[in-house]
């Protein structure tokens, strides 16, 4: 699919094969739905929308597929990969576009999306050549004890919109080495960027069956989740879907789910630390992505000493950020994801006030001439010249941040807004008092603390309840070598990144006798 939009309807890749409107799983009235461009309202493509009889055919290829993929070596199955790896190289700058286009990121990003899928199509298919299982001492001279890892099956793969390229691919690529056939469902944000990844693995000639795409909503996914063919679901997305998915595979016998969450992640800036650092690295997380990340910063946990003059430096910055056109190189924050995303990023900041905030930054409503002008093509920036219709259906909103008394029950301390929403919180007293701040809340995804007081990095590093912390960093990167999962609500196993080689293989104890006699 190229960069133009098409009037054509694409459909799911099952068994090899595209469908259309006349496949056997589709009705005459097969449901569509659009692609939109968060920054314009356009459309850029139309989908059909899965059904239950979609998934089944899916999961149908899939099943087949296992048997004859799982026997093929590992060398063998990362050639494929290999070949998606050039591909998503060769075409970076042209995907990340199609990122930034789909889900409005702002190119930079929208380019990082990809640099991140092929780093992990590139660990995955490198890992084929890695040790596999553990050698192990046995208790009796004469035999080997070995621990053996083989794959589960069919592994269900269910992303978000937010990183639409690198988190199919921190699922998928581990997924299949690993000798799993696949079935998966792009979120119904970003079917474009589901079509191309669809298309990449047809263009490196996997068997049939092999991988799997079905287009559509949370039904579709619903009936990937639910059905008894699919080993192990790998989840990331919002706590609500990821707990209700948990809660329902957990309860089945030989089935496995592996989710990845949301946050209500936290910066601790101590009196011992650098301000340049410290208001850089919050005005990274809190607002890249316009705020949407699941490793964004929504509280910054600031000393007494030092709060007075970060606030000062923090709501400079954000009053001046440049919301704007995704494709202009200038543009810090592109618009969110869609209309039912404003409403929800307003209710937030209304109940941040309502439980007693301080309102120091409130861009949510932007001015006139802070929405972008221009046609949706790259061309225009915030406040150049006059307002025209280009932007004027795209879900704009600007930052928004205030300052609170910590207490320990309050709702917008604790629930994800998953927008440019931030809390200032102030504390008095040594690491303990910011680590109990920080730890108060059901999630625990990520984190940061800016500090040159070593003692106090190292009390972080023990004692934040997160599975991703920083120092003297933002927020925000992942490397696909680390393991990548929260704990308490906003993590259930690793679907991501080198701990999901867990979720997607069993292990065998395998003992050899090698003596004549048996002991
Ligand atoms: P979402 O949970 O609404 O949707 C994620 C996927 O789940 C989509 O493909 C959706 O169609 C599907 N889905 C919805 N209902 C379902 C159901 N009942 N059964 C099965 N599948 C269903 O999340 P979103 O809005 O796409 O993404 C934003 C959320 O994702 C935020 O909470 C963010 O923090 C989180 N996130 C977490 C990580 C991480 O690694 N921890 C990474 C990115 C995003």
């Amino acid at each position: 699919m190229s960069q133009q939009a098409t009037t054509q309807v694409h459909g799911h890749y099952i068994g090899g094969e595209w469908t259309d409107d006349s496949s056997t799983s589709h009705s005459e009235e097969a449901e569509h739905f659009e692609s939109r461009n968060p920054a314009t309202g356009e459309s850029l493509a139309t989908f059909q929308r899965g059904t239950a009889d979609d998934v089944d055919a899916t999961l149908e290829a899939a099943e087949g597929a296992f048997e004859e993929w799982r026997s093929l070596s590992y060398i063998d199955r990362a050639e494929y990969l290999w070949d998606i790896y050039h591909e998503l190289r060769e075409r970076h700058d042209e995907l990340g576009e199609i990122v930034s286009k789909e889900c409005g990121k702002e190119i930079s990003e929208g380019k990082a999306d990809v640099t991140e899928a092929w780093h992990m199509v590139e660990w995955a298919a490198g890992n084929a050549r890695h040790p596999h299982g553990d050698v192990v001492p046995s208790e009796v001279a004469g035999k080997d004890a070995y621990m053996r890892r083989k794959p589960r099956g069919v592994i269900g793969c269910i992303t978000p919109w937010n990183f639409p390229v690198a988190i199919p691919f921190w699922h998928m690529a581990i997924a299949l080495v690993e000798g799993n056939t696949v079935v998966w469902k792009p979120a119904e944000q970003t079917p474009w960027c589901g079509q191309i990844i669809a298309e990449m693995f047809e263009d490196a000639g996997i068997p049939d069956g092999v991988f799997n795409m079905v287009q559509g909503y949370g039904d579709a996914g619903a009936a990937i989740t639910d059905d008894d063919r699919v080993d192990t679901v790998l989840f990331t997305g919002s706590a609500e879907v990821g707990h209700e998915i948990s809660g329902k595979v957990g309860g089945e016998a030989g089935k496995l789910a592996a989710c990845e969450m949301g946050g209500k992640n936290g910066i601790v800036v101590t009196e011992a630390a650098d301000l340049d650092v410290a208001v850089h690295s919050a005005i990274m997380s809190s607002f890249k992505t316009t705020g949407q990340r699941c490793v964004s910063s929504e509280r910054l946990i600031v000393h007494t000493d030092v709060y007075d003059e970060f606030k000062a430096r923090f709501v400079d910055i954000a009053e001046d950020i440049a919301v704007g056109d995704p494709l202009a190189e200038d543009t810090f924050m592109g618009p969110v994801i869609e209309a039912d995303h404003v409403e929800k990023i307003r209710r937030h900041n209304e109940l941040a006030v309502e439980e007693g905030g301080e309102v120091l930054v409130d861009r949510f409503e932007l001015g006139e001439d802070e929405i972008p002008d221009g046609h949706g093509d790259g061309t225009a920036t915030a406040g150049d010249g006059e307002r025209t219709d280009g932007f004027a259906n795209g879900h704009w909103v600007g930052p928004f941040v205030y300052e609170i008394d910590y207490e320990s029950d309050l709702r917008c301390l604790n629930e994800e807004c998953f927008g440019p929403h931030v809390a200032l919180v102030e504390y008095d007293g040594d690491i303990d008092r910011a680590l109990e701040i920080h730890n108060d809340t059901p999630y625990g995804l990520a984190g940061a603390i800016i500090s040159e007081d070593y003692r106090q990095l190292n009390a972080f590093r023990d004692r934040a309840e997160i599975g991703l912390a920083y120092a003297n960093l933002p927020c925000i990167g992942a490397e696909v070598q680390l393991p990548f999962g929260g704990v308490k609500k906003s993590g259930n196993g690793y679907p991501s990144a080198r701990e999901a080689i867990e979720a997607v293989t069993e292990r065998t104890a395998w003992t050899i006798n090698n003596a004549d006699d048996i002991e």
